[in-house]
């Protein structure tokens, strides 16, 4: 696929002021003068971009961007989706409501949370795993979140891994506000540009895929872009993902580690650890979002 680039100003402050980071794929990496966001900038065009996504986004073969084959691994996201809904149980409504995961891939998150009583809906482009989906019986808008149109209102809407791909963030920030029940959260998780994973390993963060990452927030950017539309955060935190060692050597690989690639198969292999899986810091970020609730004066 070919696209055409633009450059766009900065998604959280409105500056065109900014300084180069990095050059990865021929993609630049800019932080904003002004408030230090750091974002993709010339980058594909906003009605380009979610071509990206309405086809096997998921079973992508070509080199770039998407899953190889999301379904491989489905057992650990499973258990991955496990773990962020305890990181989120604190911060639920008390009664039952009616959860939007945005971007919900094979709907596992969406399973978890039906199981436990809730109304579930989703929003998924890849047409594939929308079909997958709705064949749960699971309400799926094909939709861009920022075309989205729905008059409920959720107790829960969830983004994982979903932010940092949208191009146009007030629209989104906006419309998350005005779907948001008065009690209700929003949780998402994104790549934290602030994390070690990322001072430590630079350009090769493996969160830097700028083709489709092309919002990269901090705690600090992520209050300053919301605010303006009524959210405030409420908690962040460091957050991670379960892996096995398939996916740590295809890492290893990517960072082009080859001799710890090399050692990490013999010690897999040596130590019996191919069936083993753990939890592991990706250097992301989980982040919960309120409505900011004007204080009602009281006349005494
Ligand atoms: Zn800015």
């Amino acid at each position: 696929m070919s696209f055409e680039l633009t450059y766009y100003p900065c998604g959280v402050c409105g500056s065109k002021q900014y300084k180069l980071l990095y050059i990865i794929k021929n993609f630049n990496l800019v932080q904003c003068n002004n408030c230090r966001f750091v974002y993709v900038n010339p980058r594909i065009k906003n009605n380009e971009l979610y071509k990206i996504y309405s086809e096997h986004y998921f079973s992508n073969q070509s080199e770039g961007y998407g899953y190889r084959n999301y379904e491989l691994t489905s057992h650990l996201r499973i258990k991955t989706f496990q773990k962020w809904m305890k990181n989120i149980d604190p911060y639920l409504p008390p009664s039952k409501g009616l959860v939007l995961d945005i971007g919900c891939a094979a709907g596992h998150f969406l399973d978890l949370m039906r199981n436990r009583g809730w109304e579930v809906e989703a929003i998924e482009l890849d047409k594939q795993m929308a079909e997958k989906v709705r064949a749960k019986n699971i309400l799926v808008s094909e939709q861009p979140f920022e075309e989205f149109i729905s008059n409920k209102k959720y107790n829960l809407i969830t983004m994982f891994d979903v932010i940092e791909h949208i191009p146009d963030l007030k629209t989104t920030f906006k419309k998350l506000h005005d779907l948001l029940d008065d009690n209700g959260v929003i949780a998402l998780i994104t790549p934290n540009f602030d994390s070690t994973q990322r001072k430590l390993f630079g350009k090769r963060w493996f969160q830097f895929k700028p083709y489709e990452h092309i919002q990269y927030f901090t705690p600090q950017t992520l209050a300053k872009v919301i605010e303006p539309y009524g959210l405030k955060l409420i908690h962040t935190s460091a957050s991670g993902q379960y892996a096995d060692t398939g996916f740590l050597l295809d890492r290893l690989d990517r960072y082009n580690f080859k001799f710890m690639k090399m050692a990490a198969t013999f010690a897999t292999t040596a130590l019996g650890l191919k069936n083993k899986y753990w939890y592991m810091d990706t250097g992301s970020l989980f982040a919960v979002l309120k409505k900011q609730i004007p204080s009602k004066k009281i006349d005494v």
